[in-house]
């Protein structure tokens, strides 16, 4: 039986050092949990192999990227290893206004201006097992040079030092285990009396007619 919906469209922010299993956490979230949908970020940087245009960014050149900075159309906006990234307003504002949750993957600096504005949401910070994980799995997965790998290790390190600015942590040492404790905490944001939709509920159990 599908069920109904009896809040309101939230604001999911997730961030996580690059080599924790983010992108593949909320990939699982997208395809398995239904009312959320991920804001498709603008970025000036390559498309590398195996993604597509819209689906897993828009690319854009920096000058149409600081057209749109100018124009206001960015809720929050990084630069993360000499790219710039946004995340633009109207596709945010677009999804709430279908009824649907919106997951944001964005990086430390995004989601502190989010909290900066006082925008209404959940922060998730993912934790990698450990150090050494890590390290191995950028490793494994870069083609670059041992210095740029340490180079993302420091700066996964000082993106972890802002995790008190989240309301939840996962730890990834589990993939379905983590892919649980992100669900849980969703499920749960949707059940909180703050966040229904109170027409309906007034409607339907409180006599009160709109
Ligand atoms: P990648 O280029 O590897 O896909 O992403 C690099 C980093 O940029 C990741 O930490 C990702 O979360 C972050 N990112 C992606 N889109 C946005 C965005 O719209 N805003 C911000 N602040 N960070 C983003």
């Amino acid at each position: 039986m599908k069920r109904r919906r009896i809040s309101k469209g939230c604001l999911f922010i997730i961030s996580a050092p690059s080599g924790t299993g983010k992108t593949s956490l909320a990939g699982r979230i997208l395809d398995t949990l239904p009312g959320i949908r991920e804001s498709v970020s603008y970025t000036t940087r390559q498309m590398r192999a195996g993604e597509a245009q819209d689906v897993d960014y828009t690319f854009i050149t920096p000058e149409i990227f600081k057209h749109m900075l100018k124009g206001g159309e960015f809720l929050e906006w990084a630069q993360v290893h000499g790219n710039y990234y946004g995340t633009a307003k109207k596709r945010v504002e677009d999804i709430l206004a279908s009824g649907a949750d919106v997951l944001l993957d964005i990086d430390t600096q995004g989601a502190k201006q989010f909290r900066q504005q006082k925008l209404d949401g959940v922060y998730i910070f993912i934790f990698p097992p450990s150090l050494d994980e890590l390290r191995r799995r950028l490793v494994k997965r870069s083609t670059d040079a041992p210095d740029v790998v340490e180079k993302r290790l420091a700066r996964a390190i000082d993106e972890m030092k802002d995790f008190h600015f989240y309301d939840y942590v996962v730890i990834n040492d589990d993939f379905e285990t983590a892919f649980k404790d992100i669900e849980s905490i969703i499920i749960a944001r949707r059940l909180l009396t703050s966040g229904l939709n109170m027409t309906w509920l007034e409607n339907t159990f409180l006599g009160k007619q709109t």
